[in-house]
């Protein structure tokens, strides 16, 4: 069985030689060299919190503002993953960071999907799956509506979910309940972030609104009671172990708790996450579960196994 990612962002998988080249070409100068860029681009050991690994997320952004550029990254991060080996993949963005150079969602959202489709026709046998990201934040409710009629306009073109991202600690899940619970109304597959370094709230709000899968939700693996429910609604937790020891929310690689979740019977993928920022790929994060986590071949084979039936399309 072959790797899957199901947990991927866009803009955190940029390669950096197009962001250099997308910089040069848009005449954005900011006063920076091609190995400064590398080191911004990816997450310093350094790093504190969710928050600040969130900061990486700013320079990869400003290239990002046209539908070309869009279309171009969505295109190289389906070719790269091909060259990983793999032939499904899901991969996700938020439409509504891209339009501030006057551009709508839809246009942004059409180029993700069309350089996605020219990757897939080139490669003849990869399928890739689009997840539209909502952003967590404060007055951008009608963005967030606006992503939430598009996942739903494109579904079946490409779009296979819709998910919320962004900074949970500062914005709990509790405040997008209602949109949530307005894309569950539309039948648009979910998978929600959450339980990754906010409480356990977000993980009841992600229940309630009926998820279909949770990005990362490894804070589950504190309470009894949410593993229970994780288990008897099938819901698949995207575990991405290199992100999450990054932005501290796990202190060591032998303390992550994906065994412990894994062992009780919780249904597991594994993802990077972001494979520029966190500066990994699937290979790597498969390899973490074997020579840190004691996983057999055969256990890695059942998260194989788990990611394919959790997968959207
Ligand atoms: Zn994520």
């Amino acid at each position: 069985m072959k790797n899957r990612e199901l947990h991927l962002h866009i803009d955190g998988s940029l390669r950096v030689n197009t962001v250099w080249q997308l910089m040069k070409e848009q005449k954005i100068d900011l006063g920076l060299t091609k190995d400064k860029l590398d080191t911004i681009m990816k997450v310093p050991s350094t790093c504190k919190s969710l928050d600040e690994y969130l900061e990486r997320f700013k320079i990869p952004l400003k290239v990002l503002q046209t539908p070309n550029a869009i279309e171009r990254v969505s295109y190289e991060l389906v070719k790269d993953l091909a060259d990983l080996g793999m032939d499904y993949s899901e991969i996700r963005f938020a439409p509504q960071l891209s339009i501030h150079n006057g551009f709508s969602q839809e246009e942004i959202l059409k180029a993700a999907i069309s350089g996605i489709k020219q990757a897939e026709k080139e490669l003849g046998y990869f399928k890739a799956g689009l997840i539209v990201c909502m952003m967590r934040g404060q007055g951008n409710e009608d963005l967030n509506k606006e992503s939430i009629y598009l996942a739903k306009k494109y579904l079946g073109d490409t779009v296979c979910a819709l998910d919320i991202a962004g900074a949970e600690t500062i914005y709990s899940t509790r405040n997008f309940e209602k949109l949530l619970l307005e894309a569950k109304q539309l039948n648009l597959p979910l998978t929600i972030h959450a339980g990754e370094a906010g409480t356990k709230d977000d993980l009841e709000v992600a229940l309630a609104v009926k998820t279909d899968r949770i990005g990362h939700g490894i804070l589950s693996v504190k309470y009894d009671d949410i593993i229970e429910r994780l288990i008897d609604n099938n819901i698949t937790l995207e575990v991405c172990v290199s992100s999450n020891l990054q932005t501290k929310v796990v202190d060591s690689v032998d303390n992550h708790p994906v065994r412990q979740l894994f062992d009780k019977g919780v249904r597991i993928a594994i993802s990077s996450d972001n494979m520029t920022v966190s500066d990994t790929n699937i290979i790597n994060e498969f390899n973490l579960l074997k020579t840190h986590l004691n996983f057999t071949d055969q256990e890695i084979n059942q998260i194989r196994q788990y990611t394919e039936e959790a997968s959207f399309l």
